[in-house]
């Protein structure tokens, strides 16, 4: 331990559990505050980090902090991410079992960059074998590929992760890490096609522009300027002053190169990239009859060269579609609107199927392996909580996997809080804790779930529309005490809410749904004979992407909700059979500033994240709990018996220890190991003593 603790009122505790009243949000809020004004944007609930972002680079992170951090215990130093990556990577060495890093926090509160720590700090403080070199870089180069196929600059962060990640890190039995494995979550593709206004489409198109050489770019018919493409002009928004797209293509390519991407695997899925881009400007006109047709046709023969494609069969599936009605094929034409629908569906369907395809390569050259002794550590970063002005399917999934994500949470701590006490033989006190399963079910269960409605919506005959699915949720779930909508309220709601919204209650507060475009977007449907088209693809990836099955097989596909929704319960086995760290994340103001702290703001992420929760949950029994060696070792000078050490058993200097100082009964116990203190104020007074002293 060091002086933190007693220069407490400046710096604030570096620990929330030894806040003297921690049911007061306001003083978890103060101790945060404090601490981020002197820089220490790192903070403990018990072995929860807490981390505020600085918006400024921070001199924590050099080697030298490293070395550190490795093989210290974590309440002798500082908090840090480094503490957090030690730790487990210790647990993972000494227990054999498999760990795994939560980090949670909303867009633009530093998830990204603490995963992008803690790699890094395995890379560097492991030790190698042969295999190290060429796989500590590749799992370092995969990011800077994911992100530029995967990232874009939003209003909240310029570099921000659109889908969900989580990456297993593999070690021998000697700690050398020897592959790894990445599991990707449900990517944005709508900002294919579409961006609000001040975002932009993911970083490789811009990349692509503004670094590809004047030769690479005339093979693919392709011009310099971002505001050529209808794809990329939505937000109007070409460049971001804090990124270098052409400095970012020449990371990017070098660590296709470093992953072992061939010459033509690049150049394929370069002609991919430069395909939506094309796709974006194939532009549709309406003819006499109302029959749609292509206005575009030199970028439709481009578009068809790059997709290594049929032309007049891309031409024909982007106009027309294909059915099949009582057993007989017919081909009817598309509207306006319905063309321009169908290749918006394959530019996002193209684009999303291949960054699975990316992810996969990526894991290939991981090439995480089955054998004796290994164990993982597994990284999550993952969308936090969100609450938008308009809130649609997606923020409906995110949020959902939040929902999920908390209970696993409130299920592990109170696990290993229960299993702690166990071993060190004291009585279990029940904590009292709101249970969010009665909403995971409101969302989840069988047949009575909003997604297993909305699927059936999906599926049923006839006109089904967005509308006909919320009445259907209000007969289902209308009843369910998490679940309003504007009809069910009967103007008894403090904020209003429109015709077209349902209302979640969420552990983390309320959310209105709006249900446009709910249908489509988990109906994520492509017409068939494009799929037709696609399959017959020469370009590898894309003939991986598109399989003549999926034409051939006429069963519907899992929807996108359902989808998502098994993904995540795998996840949840993921994680369950590991044990558990977190990194909680806080962004601290919406203008990407250091050193402002806007109160309101973490307020709510304090509310989101569920950080008084877990304090409480923390807090139930004991508010501090130290080794006897690491307590005695601290705290023996306080009295003549234990001063200069103690010969006989450490419980019995312990407790000869706390009786010369006079620790009353209720206020402390004494386990196999460790010393439990109720509450911080004990602590304290002995710690002003030692500092007295
Ligand atoms: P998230 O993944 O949670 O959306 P990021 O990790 O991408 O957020 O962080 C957003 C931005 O905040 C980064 O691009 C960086 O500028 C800044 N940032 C985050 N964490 C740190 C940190 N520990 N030190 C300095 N800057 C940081
Ligand atoms: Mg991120």
């Amino acid at each position: 331990m060091e002086s933190a603790l007693t220069a407490r009122d400046r710096v604030g505790v570096q620990d929330f559990v030894l806040l003297e009243n921690y049911n007061s949000e306001a003083a978890f809020i103060e101790n945060l505050r404090r601490r981020f004004r002197e820089n220490l944007i790192y903070t403990y609930i018990g072995s929860v980090l807490v981390s505020v972002n600085p918006y400024k680079e921070l001199e924590i992170y050099s080697k030298q902090q490293m070395e550190r951090y490795r093989g210290v215990s974590f309440y002798e130093i500082s908090p840090h991410v480094y503490a957090i990556s030690d730790n487990t990577y210790r647990a993972m060495k000494t227990e054999r079992k498999d760990q795994c890093i939560l980090i949670s926090g909303e867009s633009g509160a530093g998830k990204t960059e603490a995963s992008k720590k803690i790699l890094l700090y395995y890379a560097v403080t492991c030790p190698t074998n042969d295999r190290m070199e060429t796989l500590g870089n590749r799992l370092l180069q995969s990011n800077p590929v994911l992100e530029a196929f995967g990232n874009a600059k939003t209003l909240r962060n310029d570099n921000s992760s659109r889908f969900g990640k989580y990456m297993d890190i593999q070690f021998d039995f000697k700690g050398a890490p020897i592959g790894g494995h990445i599991l990707n979550y449900l990517l944005e593709k709508s900002r294919v096609v579409h961006q609000n206004h001040g975002e932009r489409n993911f970083h490789i198109f811009y990349q692509l522009l503004d670094g590809a050489d004047d030769d690479l770019l005339s093979t693919l018919n392709l011009e310099r300027n971002p505001q050529s493409y209808r794809y990329l002009v939505k937000g109007n928004c070409p460049r971001v002053s804090s990124i270098s797209d052409k400095n970012n293509w020449k990371v990017v390519t070098k660590a296709l190169d470093v992953i072992g991407f061939s010459t033509e695997e690049v150049q394929e899925l370069l002609d991919i990239i430069a395909s939506v881009l094309h796709l974006g400007n194939t532009l549709f006109g309406e003819g006499e009859e109302g029959e749609t047709y292509i206005t575009t046709e030199t970028q439709l023969s481009w578009l068809a060269k790059l997709l290594r494609v049929d032309g007049s069969a891309l031409k024909e599936a982007l106009t027309h579609k294909k059915l099949t009605a009582k057993g007989e094929e017919m081909i009817s034409p598309l509207s306006f609107e319905q063309a321009v629908s169908a290749r918006d569906a394959l530019a996002k369907a193209v684009y999303g199927r291949t960054f699975n395809w990316l992810v996969e390569k990526i894991n290939r050259s991981l090439a995480i392996k089955v054998g004796k002794g290994s164990s993982v550590i597994g990284l999550l970063d993952i969308y936090g909580f969100e609450v938008l002005q308009h809130n649609s399917f997606e923020q409906f999934c995110i949020n959902y996997c939040n929902e999920k994500l908390q209970q696993l949470f409130i299920e592990l701590t109170l696990r290993s809080e229960q299993e702690e006490y166990e071993t060190e033989g004291i009585a279990w006190e029940p904590v009292q804790y709101f249970d969010n399963k009665i909403i995971c079910d409101l969302i989840e269960e069988k047949h009575k779930g909003i997604i297993s409605i909305l699927d059936e919506e999906c599926l049923r005959p006839g006109e089904t529309c967005d509308a006909s699915f919320l009445e259907k949720l209000e007969d289902t779930v209308g009843g369910h005490p998490h679940f309003v909508t504007h009809k069910l309220a009967n103007g008894k709601t403090r904020r209003v809410m429109s015709r077209e919204e349902f209302r979640l209650l969420h552990y983390a507060g309320e959310v209105n749904y709006n249900v446009s475009g709910f249908l489509d977007k988990n109906n994520d449907l492509l017409n068939r004979n494009l799929k037709e088209v696609m399959c017959q693809s020469d370009n590898q990836i894309l003939s991986c992407c598109f399989r003549r099955e999926e034409v051939i097989d006429q069963k519907r596909p899992e929807m996108a909700a359902s989808q998502f929704k098994n993904s995540l319960m795998r996840l949840m086995e993921i994680l369950r059979s590991k044990e558990p760290s977190y990194v909680r994340c806080i962004k601290p103001n919406d203008a990407k500033q250091p050193g402002r702290f806007d109160e309101v703001l973490v307020r709510h992420q304090v509310k989101y994240l569920g950080l008084m929760e877990n304090l409480r949950v923390r807090r139930a029994g004991f508010a501090y709990r130290r080794r006897f060696e690491a307590f005695l070792q601290r705290y023996k000078p306080l009295c003549p018996e234990t001063w200069p050490s103690w010969q006989g058993k450490l419980v019995d200097g312990v407790s000869t220890l706390v009786n010369h100082l006079g620790y009353k009964a209720e206020e402390f116990k004494l386990g196999r190991s460790k010393i439990f203190i109720r509450f911080p104020k004990t602590l304290f007074t002995t710690e002003d003593a030692l500092e007295a002293k």
